[in-house]
């Protein structure tokens, strides 16, 4: 029996929701696998050997960093699933700006906690992670490819085109050309596209693309009325790590020809 875990460390525990929401798929698994260790799902659990951990959640806290350090000891693979596990996710997006005094005084009024806070971090920043399955939340299929791969002893893996494809294989009109801010071109594919083909601008939520064309995105999104700064916050939304690195590269370089602004 395949020995399977499920934790969760900074996040809003949609991922695992998403997992719960694969039932048809975990039935058929029942027999083959044991989940040993999933909080949000069962009383009994038990931390202590697995063959694939699935870590959800940024690493915010002491605890956080504690329990994945465990977490990866004790397991044989180790799978980072949502975009705050990838890249820190959401609450990443304003590392590079803000110190962490001053976001939690913005957010909380104080900087006084029961447990270490710091800034939040991407899983791969603090253990090696062997697989990581982005998005927010990450996409159900894929967990469950992901597991029927591991379980017969093959590496996941899903091309990292863009989201554009997805529009196509859709026949969804491209947003871009309508004029609304859409981050598609540089965006990791996999999701389907539900957001592209429901009207609204694919926000980035898996990550980055191969290859991504950061520069070019920008220059699209200021035609479509976003100033400079506006554009790479749009872009660091869910990407933390990811985005930050990319982009004090390229303005480091002076490549946009404009002050941030
Ligand atoms: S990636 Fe999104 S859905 Fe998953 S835990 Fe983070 S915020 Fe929640
Ligand atoms: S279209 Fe973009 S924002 Fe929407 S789910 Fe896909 S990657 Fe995430």
């Amino acid at each position: 029996m395949v020995k399977i875990g499920i934790m969760g460390l900074t996040g809003c525990s949609g991922c695992q929701c998403e997992i719960l929401n694969c039932k048809d798929a975990l039935y058929k698994l029942l027999g083959k696998v044991e989940f040993c260790y999933f909080p949000l799902a069962q009383d009994n659990n038990s931390f202590e050997e697995f063959d694939i951990l699935f870590v959800e959640g940024s690493v915010t806290t002491d605890l956080d960093e504690e329990k994945v350090k465990k977490g990866r000891k004790v397991s044989k693979i180790l799978v980072a699933i949502g975009s705050c596990a990838c890249y820190g996710g959401v609450q990443a997006q304003r590392n590079d700006e803000v110190t962490l005094e001053e976001m939690l005084k913005e957010v909380y009024g104080t900087t006084e906690f029961p447990v270490n806070v710091s800034k939040p971090k991407a899983v791969s920043e603090i253990v090696k992670v062997d697989y990581e399955l982005p998005g927010c939340p990450l996409d159900k299929k894929q967990f469950v490819y992901a597991v029927a791969f591991l379980l017969n002893g093959v590496k996941p893996f899903f091309p990292k085109i863009p989201v554009c494809h997805e529009c196509k294989l859709s026949e969804t009109e491209c947003l871009t050309l309508k004029g609304i801010p859409c981050q598609g071109p540089i965006s990791y594919a996999g999701c389907g596209a539900p957001c592209t083909s429901a009207g609204v601008g694919c926000q980035g939520c898996r990550g980055d693309c191969d290859f991504p064309n950061y520069e070019e995105m920008i220059s699209i999104l200021k035609e479509e009325g976003l100033s400079t700064k506006d554009a790479a916050n749009f872009i660091k939304v869910f990407r933390g790590k990811q985005a930050q690195e990319r982009l004090s590269e390229i303005f480091s370089k002076g490549v946009l020809n404009e002050k941030r602004g």
